[in-house]
């Protein structure tokens, strides 16, 4: 299902994400010459409606066009250009596709056309080298701009340094693309806001420009203190079953209006989330081991949904069907790590 191809087909440099299909066929790999290697990885549209990486790029691309219509990039660039079925339908996937954001190596399904592809861009990658590798996604719910790591290694919070002073660090989900690429190059997430919003396609375009430009990667002796590291501990899903819904009225669980409001703040202890007579029926919540740790996040006080320690929600989103595909919001906790910690 894979095309790879090593220039850039007619009409890419000004299509929109939906039009990606027509232009490409399927999903691509793009292996762009630049004058130094190893390449940096750039993947976009694993999720097909998170479109801002594919305008940062179209933007970096078109900046290092000559007027000769020939591509002049400072380092090589391979491209992953993924989900673009979903994204011609503006959809995150289709009903018929697993997410491609899990089936990486590492990932629970292996056994799908969709691992089966990402198992063969791993190889050609590791086979090619890589500089470093950055795949870009967005969220759902309203969001500040962020990186994400799988691993504390210095170059990897050096990277993402550049993007945020807020770095996440998880290890769940499984079958993602910069942890099955973290095991031989520097590689980050990068989260660049709400979906369809525009505001993070200038920043991502800065961050790549700079990427490609770089000799080699620098970690600053202050890089600890440069940043926060925030660990996620917990996801809160949603059992399929229960009811639930935001706003004011309805049975089942009420969610607050206001929740993705939430987003990279500090809860303290108590916070309410919603009301509900019983939470069970509804709302799970699970640790990085998949155990259910319900009772040691929230407790339904009167009628009232309370964290029972203080949080700091990621991903939270009032799109009900990502609640239900993938998750309500990841829970994070400050993480001090010492200097020696780090790789
Ligand atoms: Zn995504």
């Amino acid at each position: 299902m894979l095309s790879v191809i090593e220039s850039l087909p007619n009409g890419f440099l000004t299509a929109e994400a939906h039009n990606l299909k027509s232009i490409l066929g399927g999903p691509t790999l793009i292996h762009l010459k630049g004058a130094r290697e190893p390449a940096v990885f750039i993947s976009i549209l694993q999720h097909g409606n998170e479109t801002t990486g594919w305008y940062a790029v179209q933007r970096l691309l078109e900046h290092y066009t000559t007027s000769g219509n020939t591509l002049a990039l400072p380092r090589s660039v391979s491209l992953f250009v993924a989900n673009v079925e979903a994204a011609e339908k503006g959809r995150r996937r289709l009903g018929h596709q697993v997410d491609y954001n899990r089936v990486w190596s590492g990932g629970i399904s292996q056994e799908s056309d969709e691992a089966a592809m990402m198992q063969l861009i791993e190889k050609d990658m590791r086979a090619r080298g890589v500089f470093a590798s950055v795949d870009l996604h967005n969220n759902s719910g309203r969001h500040p701009l962020y990186a994400c790591v799988n691993g504390l290694e210095g170059e990897k919070l050096a990277l993402a340094s550049r993007f945020s002073k807020d770095v996440v660090y998880f290890i769940n989900p499984t079958g993602v693309q910069s942890m099955a690429f973290g095991h031989f190059c520097p590689a980050i997430t990068l989260e660049c806001g709400q979906a369809h919003a525009h505001n993070g396609i200038q920043p991502v375009y800065e961050f790549l420009n700079n990427l490609i430009q770089m000799e080699q990667i620098n970690v600053p002796d202050s890089i600890l203190s440069d940043i926060r590291i925030l660990k996620t501990v917990a996801t809160i899903r949603t059992t399929g079953t229960g009811h639930f819904h935001f706003g004011n009225e309805g049975d089942g669980l009420t969610l607050r209006d206001d929740l993705d409001d939430f987003n990279f703040v500090r809860l303290p202890e108590g916070t309410v989330l919603g009301k509900s007579k019983a939470l069970g029926p509804v709302l799970r919540v699970f640790d990085d081991d998949n155990q259910d740790v319900t009772d040691t996040f929230l407790a339904i006080e009167g009628d009232e949904v309370r964290l029972k320690q203080g949080v700091i929600p990621a991903m939270l989103t009032k799109d009900i069907n990502i609640i239900l595909d993938d998750c309500l919001c990841y829970l994070m906790q400050e993480l001090s790590v010492s200097s020696d910690e780090i790789a």
